[in-house]
């Protein structure tokens, strides 16, 4: 099935397409439910479920062992509520205008951050309480209530769970990747805070920390629920293993088509600013993908893409719209195929390569993935 990514821009031509391969998404699902079995997992689908489209991803990852998804704020929760997704659906990104009435009506649970999240939802006027899981700031310094904060937050929570405002249901908090003794650290200051809350008469049903890293390699930061993000979408949270190391599938290929070949001169400068010449004479491909699509600019020049199953590296800067390669003396055509990065099976580059190219990680390179990029599933 082919279908305009819900950003509601129009198909555009030339035909870019990501690919998404769902057989691959469910089977990496399956494998790290089972590794975290007897946590459950719940299935990161925000950012558009990290470029791969929310829907399709959120009902694939609940056909193949997640019990849950996250999202980041209500809108997006409200939309799989609205697609039919019945499972519980995590969100805990709230400005002062969030919809928390809505989501309490639509049983969303909410991750709070501070006592003025609650008063809201005790302000919304909702018809039901919400499940609230409560967040401790146990290191990374994003949201999460500081240790000084905590008993005020919790002993709030107590009091709306009394009032039949909510339902305190979990602890949570978010790992920070710095080394393994600072997940440890972090860790042990997620069970202190539960120690402080229950010390005021809080009792949790549930306690999650870990996504896909320490989920992967700290079984005791697994808690009641994992949640998984990038390792499901086939790409390792791992600098020294790749994602094929961890028997995980990298689920999109990016690819677009040859639209313009001309033979050059040697010595012929190419792109903006000149920055490759032909050192021959030579065939240059152009491809129509850019930094709009998300294909880093950074990687002009480290770059490289597959074409008729050999790589080629990209010439010259990547542009808005597109980029040129230099084939040499190498066969093209107008419309054949260049694949930026697949699954790797084949030779081409993965998005794990794409992150060594662009010095960043392979969750930007697919996050990235723009707006001009025909989604299309395969395996649904
Ligand atoms: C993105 C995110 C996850 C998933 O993280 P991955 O590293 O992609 O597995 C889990 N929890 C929170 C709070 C997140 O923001």
């Amino acid at each position: 099935m082919t279908q305009p990514n819900n950003t509601g821009v129009p198909l555009a031509a030339p035909r870019r397409e990501a690919v998404i391969d769902l057989d691959a998404f469910r089977h990496n699902v399956r494998t790290l439910s089972e590794l975290a079995k007897p946590a459950e997992t719940m299935l990161a689908v925000k950012a558009d479920a990290y470029g791969h489209g929310m829907l399709p991803l959120a009902r694939a990852a609940l056909e193949s062992g997640a019990t849950s998804l996250a999202v980041l704020d209500i809108p997006a929760a409200l939309a799989l509520r609205e697609a039919g997704i019945t499972a519980p659906i995590f969100a805990w990104m709230h400005d002062p205008d969030a919809l928390f009435r809505e989501a309490a009506d639509a049983d969303i649970d909410l991750g709070i951050s501070a006592v003025w999240q609650l008063d809201a939802i005790a302000a919304s006027g909702a018809s039901r309480a919400p499940r609230v899981h409560l967040k401790v700031d146990t290191g990374l310094s994003r949201n999460g209530a500081t240790e000084a904060d905590w008993p005020q937050l919790v002993q709030s929570a107590i009091d709306y769970d009394a009032q039949g405002v909510l339902t305190l249901h979990a602890a949570w908090s978010h790992l920070a990747d710095a080394s393994p003794e600072d997940d440890e650290i972090a860790l042990a200051r997620l069970h202190k805070a539960v120690a402080v809350a229950e010390g005021l008469g809080a009792r949790f049903a549930l306690l999650h920390l870990a996504a896909s890293s320490a989920g992967i390699r700290m079984p005791e930061a697994r808690l009641g629920l994992v949640r998984f993000g990038i390792a499901a979408y086939g790409i390792s949270p791992f600098d020294d293993r790749s994602a094929r190391d961890l028997g995980l599938r990298p689920v999109m290929t990016l690819r677009a088509p040859v639209v313009s070949v001309k033979r050059v001169p040697h010595d012929h400068g190419i792109s903006y600013g000149y920055t490759y010449r032909t050192d021959g004479e030579s065939t240059l491909a152009l491809v129509p993908l850019g930094y709009a699509d998300g294909i880093p600019r950074i990687a002009s020049g480290t770059g490289e893409v597959q074409l008729r199953g050999r790589r080629y590296p990209i010439a010259g800067r990547i542009a808005m719209d597109q980029f040129v390669i230099d084939v040499g003396d190498d066969a093209v055509e107008v419309g054949d195929e260049v694949v930026v990065f697949g699954t790797g099976d084949e030779g081409e580059p993965t998005a794990e390569d794409w992150a060594g190219y662009a010095d960043t990680i392979g969750d930007e390179i697919v996050a990235r993935v723009g707006a001009r990029v025909t989604r299309v599933y395969r395996g649904e």
